[in-house]
């Protein structure tokens, strides 16, 4: 016999422990159905290299409103990046040494000009279409983040700054990603970029991105099931029937899904998602890259690292101490160029810049090469604005929810909660 509950929500992330949540305290039964062994989804606190270390998302921000109010409703304490003194970029196959303050000087006309028009487009960021000439936007859309910077003509060692922080905030060669990602991005940060910037890499949860996760889990009675992976979803007279992979089908009248759109294909729906959908699913987002956590030999005074496009690591700063020991962070636009936990070629890397530091392991977790994320951030390639627009809309008892599908800070945890409570409060209102 199938089980039965008023609403399915596949994926026990953000997305989906937010609807859950919401959900349950109106009364809605609601069962998760989660194919990892654990909640959280791709923020995971795991003990690596000698401390507990955040293998997904990690920094939060007070001008992100979803989650900031979760912060304050479970009271959950944060600390901070370190301040970095001294910062080490690599151009022009240049090594060059300086204050941070210098370093974030040189990248600011070009970000300025990067990012002039952001407000213009998106002059109220949580309805990016809200707009009187939708083709417009989307003629916009098609342009890539390097389009945009080579339309800028900057000199080459400053282009390829720029074009190294656009990998970092992609995740991916910036070529990949689309232009209007990066103007919401900023426009929600109120279109300044060091704001942008503060809000993406500096206040962190003390406990962990965990901390939050379980108090979400536990401020629910919805039945989460670990270990259950979802493989069809098809239309039945009476709302929805979900089936995993061991045969079991649970029947609701409406199922939320929030799978990462890369790995959305994985699941057959019946009947079809419409042509939009299907092909963003198909074609997936940007973020390829990855994330890895390094540990090298003693302390070492805090330093940020900036490298252009093409370098394995775009971007590394210091996070920890540990037994005498630092830990840095650093990403890559290319999960396919560099293992997060392939310590001679990270040391490779890191010697860039730091051909000093002595690297005693790396660590990290390959979210691309993941079969329940197959991304890392979600960041829209050029052109999925449309797509974007069509997964908010509820599709019949379908409904999509996750950062990817999120308006204001999509990519963060904190788009993916936006979407856990907007897809509730439309169930609700139902
Ligand atoms: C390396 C990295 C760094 C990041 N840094 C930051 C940061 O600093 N700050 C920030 O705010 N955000 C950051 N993010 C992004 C943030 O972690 C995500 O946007 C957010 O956690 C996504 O939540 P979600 O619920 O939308 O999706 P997910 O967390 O991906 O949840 C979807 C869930 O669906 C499950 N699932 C998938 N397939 C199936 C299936 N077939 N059946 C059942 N369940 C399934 C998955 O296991 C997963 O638990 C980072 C992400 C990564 C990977």
């Amino acid at each position: 016999m199938p089980e039965r509950a008023d609403v399915v929500v596949v994926g026990a992330g953000f997305a989906g422990l937010t609807a859950a949540r919401e959900l349950t305290h109106r009364g809605t039964t609601v069962t998760v159905l989660e194919a990892r062994d654990r909640i959280g989804g791709r923020t995971w606190t795991a003990e690596r290299l000698g401390r507990p270390l955040e293998l997904g998302g990690t920094w939060v921000h007070w001008t992100q409103p979803h989650v900031w109010a979760e912060i304050s409703r479970y009271q959950l304490e944060l600390t901070r990046s370190p301040v970095p003194a001294r910062a080490y970029w690599h151009v022009g196959g240049q090594a060059h040494e300086g204050s941070a303050d210098e370093l974030f000087a040189r990248f600011d006309p070009g970000m300025q000009a990067f990012l002039a028009d952001s407000r213009e487009w998106f002059e109220w960021p949580w309805e990016p279409f809200r707009r009187p000439d939708p083709d417009v936007l989307h003629a916009l859309d098609r342009q890539s983040v390097t389009d945009r910077i080579d339309a800028l003509g900057l000199p080459p060692a400053d282009r390829e700054l720029l074009a190294g922080m656009w990998a970092l905030n992609f995740n991916s060669p910036p070529e990949d990603g689309a232009l209007t990602q990066a103007l919401r991005w900023c426009a929600a940060a109120s279109g300044s970029w060091p704001l942008m910037f503060e809000t993406c890499a500096t206040v962190k949860f003390t406990h962990g991105t965990k901390a939050l996760a379980d108090a979400i889990a536990a401020d629910t009675d919805a039945d989460i099931r670990l270990g259950t992976v979802v493989t069809k979803i098809r239309r039945t007279s009476t709302g929805v029937a979900v089936e995993t992979a061991s045969g079991k089908t649970f029947e609701a009248g409406d199922v939320v899904v929030t799978l990462p759109q890369n790995v959305l294909p994985s699941i057959e729906f019946e009947p079809g998602l419409p042509a939009v959908l299907r092909d963003a699913a198909r074609a997936g987002q940007a973020s390829k890259g990855m994330k890895t956590w390094i540990r090298v030999r003693g302390e070492v005074e805090p330093f940020v690292v900036f490298a252009g496009p093409d370098s394995p690591l775009t971007f590394g700063q210091t996070e920890y101490t540990v037994d005498g020991d630092t830990l840095l962070v650093a990403f890559g636009p290319r999960a396919s160029a560099l293992r997060p936990d392939d310590t001679e070629a990270v040391a490779k890397a890191l010697a860039l810049w730091r051909p000093d530091l002595e690297v005693v392991a790396a660590d990290g977790h390959d979210w691309v090469a993941d079969e329940f994320a197959g991304e890392t951030w979600p960041m829209l390639a050029p052109g999925q604005l449309r797509a974007l627009e069509e997964f908010r809309k509820p599709q019949d008892r379908l409904h999509f929810a996750g950062s990817g599908y999120a308006t204001g800070w999509a990519g963060f945890v904190d788009g993916a909660i936006e979407t856990g409570l907007t897809v509730a409060r439309r169930l609700l209102t139902r």
